[in-house]
C-alpha cells in the first residue's frame, strides 16, 4: 500500500463515522510535509450548516491550527470529488495537491459541472489525482443510500 492509499484510509475511516453519525459518509484529511494536519467528516445534519462539508471542516481546522489562511504546499484528500463550494475553497487555500476517491458526476465541481479548476477565474488550480480508493470510497456511499431507502 502506498503513502496515498494509506492517507485516504483514514479519509475513509472518517466517511465511514459520518454515516455512523446519519450524515452522508464523505471523509476529508488534510496533509503537509508527511503529517495529517487535520481530518473531517461530513457534520452538515449536525450542525446545521450546508458549508460544512468535510473539506470545509477539515481547512477550518488546518487553518487554525496553522495560524494561515493559506494551506501552502498541504495536500487534501477525500473521498469523494469535491463539489463547486469545496473546490472553491481547496483552491483559495493555496492547497498543493487534490487526491479524491470516487467520481460524482451528479454533484462534483472538479471532473464534472463547472470543473471550477478549468475556468480561467480560478487562480491557483491544485493537482488533481482521481481514483484513490474510489471502490471503498463509492461502495461507502452507495451502502449508505441503499439503507436509507
Ligand atoms: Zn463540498
Amino acid at each position: 500500500m502506498n503513502g496515498s492509499n494509506r492517507i485516504m484510509e483514514r479519509a475513509l475511516t472518517e466517511a465511514r463515522a459520518a454515516a455512523a453519525r446519519g450524515e452522508v459518509p464523505v471523509g476529508a484529511v488534510i496533509v503537509l510535509d508527511g503529517e495529517v494536519l487535520a481530518s473531517a467528516g461530513n457534520r452538515t445534519r449536525e450542525l446545521n450548516d450546508v458549508t460544512a462539508h468535510a473539506e470545509i471542516l477539515a481547512i477550518r481546522e488546518a487553518s487554525a491550527k496553522l495560524g494561515s489562511e493559506r494551506l501552502i504546499n498541504a495536500d487534501l484528500y477525500v473521498t469523494l470529488e469535491p463539489c463547486a463550494m469545496c473546490a472553491a475553497a481547496i483552491s483559495f487555500a493555496r492547497i498543493r495537491r487534490l487526491y479524491y476517491g470516487a467520481e460524482d458526476p451528479k454533484g462534483g465541481g472538479v471532473d464534472h459541472g463547472g470543473r471550477f479548476y478549468a475556468q480561467p477565474t480560478c487562480h491557483h488550480a491544485p493537482e488533481v489525482y482521481s481514483g484513490i480508493a474510489e471502490r471503498q470510497a463509492a461502495s461507502i456511499l452507495k451502502e449508505f443510500f441503499a439503507n436509507r431507502r
